[in-house]
């Protein structure tokens, strides 16, 4: 099953390429990870999600994977390029807290919608200010070939590396898309790798350096990491579709200092060989962003009564490249499918589990395989995984093997669910489930007895508390809130 050659699209050559690892046998992948100065939105996970499905097809494909995600506590400015200020010393002043305390707080909420998520633990969660003084070193390196410094701190010269901006494809002589906001900048697509604190203000991070106390510029904590965790070369490089502007060309370009590298042509130069994005979940009415006041985080799903994996269903329907519109409805929909795999599988708890190669799986072990090993189509591979369920006349014990499986790819966690774990409470929710389920034997009895009277108020009554009694539900859910 996990022979299909696995087909990736690397961003920086626009094309399907076969993953052939770096070093034999391993897989090192480094994902962008979240800057903690406020709570991750949906979307923000939709990206995790992404990077969990790709380490998790490189296990089931037989690789050692090491994975690396950031946390970025220092540097991510309010615009990408060096325009705004700096994402955590701004949350810090509007809280009145220490950025630590910020920053220690938004982690630790992020790894909640991770664990939620079944996105799995990377060998390491690397924060950028443990990394400092690699930091720094890693400027001292190429400052005096590719950097100049200004009263603001210490700029990358993005015309003394070859092939600048190839990963954008957007990218001109004027900067394209940029704000040239630096006065005395050499090319507007110059960007900082260290930022000064101006005279007379203080930050609650700075740290000395041979540039004046500050702090590093946001590019700068990615190429540190990724060469000190996995080494230049390594294998796939991954990231929000936004990152392709502006984030990830200037790491690719301090990579290639770095490495007295040449041009892009050869992939590896930009320190990876795949790179990888994300495209982006959108939603219409502006409640992703996270300046708006409530916005689309995975907690305010749960308590609208949609259980987490709901969400990561919804991630799966839809190609990791193709941008993905939320709507409550179409939340609604991925629970209701996830809810009839669910019920399905809990059929098969209870058998041992065999072996998953029987002939009458092989088409579909197949399909599920082709569909992975295609730039991850999990779309397709949910449907081997439900027709697999629907095979007929097939010990149990199998079944499940083929199931679990799949699952170890796409992560629902399948065998671990019922049914009662999805129907979750909305927390305005003002009736327990008890009394829910009370009313309706009362209501299954009044109709028995053909009292339809009673059993119409009964219904009403429980309307009126914001439960659907669903008569005839095919999922034999009964109810809703
Ligand atoms: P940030 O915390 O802003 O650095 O973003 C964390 C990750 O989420 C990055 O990989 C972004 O590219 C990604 N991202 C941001 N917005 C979205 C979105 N709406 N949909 C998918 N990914 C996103
Ligand atoms: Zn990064």
């Amino acid at each position: 099953m996990t022979d299909t050659p696995l087909k990736l699209f690397n961003s920086l050559t626009r094309e399907l390429e076969e993953f052939i690892p770096v070093h034999p046998g391993e897989a090192r992948v480094y994902s962008c990870g979240p800057t903690v100065y406020n709570y991750p939105h949906i979307g923000n996970m939709r990206a995790y999600v992404f990077a969990d499905i790709l380490g998790r097809t490189l296990s089931w494909k037989g690789y050692d994977l090491t994975h690396i995600i950031n946390i970025t506590d220092v540097g991510h400015l309010t615009d990408d390029g060096d325009a705004g200020e700096d994402k955590m010393e701004k949350m810090a002043a509007q809280k009145a807290q220490s950025i630590w305390d910020i920053a220690k707080h938004y982690t630790e909420a992020y790894w909640a919608d991770v664990k939620a998520l079944n996105i799995r633990e990377p060998a390491k969660w690397s924060v950028a200010t443990d990394y400092i003084d690699e930091m720094i070193d890693f400027a001292k390196g190429i400052a005096d070939k590719h950097c100049y410094e200004l009263d603001s701190g210490l700029y990358f010269d993005v015309s003394t590396v070859a092939d600048y901006g190839r990963l954008a494809r957007a990218v001109t002589e004027e900067g394209e898309g940029r704000i040239d906001t630096v006065e005395g900048k050499r090319n507007a697509a110059d960007f900082a790798i260290w930022r000064k604190t101006p005279a007379g203000e203080t930050r609650q991070m700075e740290w000395d350096s041979p540039w004046g106390k500050g702090a590093p510029g946001w590019h700068l904590e990615c190429s540190v990491m990724g060469e000190k965790l996995l080494g230049f070369p390594f294998d796939i490089h991954t990231g929000g579709i936004d990152h392709r502007e502006i984030h990830h060309p200037n790491e690719i370009a301090q990579n290639q200092a770095f490495c007295g590298c040449g041009g892009l042509d050869e992939a590896t130069h930009s320190g990876a060989k795949i790179w990888m994005h994300n495209n982006f979940l959108v939603e219409r009415s502006g409640k992703m962003s996270k300046s708006s006041g409530e916005f689309l985080r995975l907690q305010l799903l749960v308590d609208k009564g949609y259980h987490p994996l709901a969400y990561r269903m919804m991630c799966l329907q839809a190609h990791y490249r193709s941008e993905l519109e939320f709507s409550w409805e179409g939340l609604g929909a991925a629970l209701t499918r996830l809810k009839r795999i669910v019920m399905a599988v809990e059929r098969l708890k209870d058998a041992a589990s065999g072996a998953p190669d029987h002939p009458k799986f092989a088409p579909l072990r197949e399909k599920f395989a082709a569909a992975m090993a295609d730039d991850l189509n999990t779309p397709i591979a949910l449907v081997a995984l439900e027709e697999a369920l629907a095979v007929k006349k097939v010990d149990a014990g199998v079944k499940r093997a083929v199931i679990e499986e799949m699952d170890a790819v796409l992560g629902l966690g399948l065998v671990d669910l019922s049914r009662g774990d999805l129907r979750l409470r909305p927390r305005d929710a003002t009736i327990t489930e008890e009394e829910i389920e009370a009313e309706l034997i009362r209501r299954k009895e009044a109709r028995v007895a053909k009292d339809f009277t009673t059993s119409d108020a009964i219904r009403e009554s429980l309307g009126e508390k914001g439960v659907e009694v669903m008569d005839g539900d095919p999922l034999g859910w009964d109810w809703k809130l």
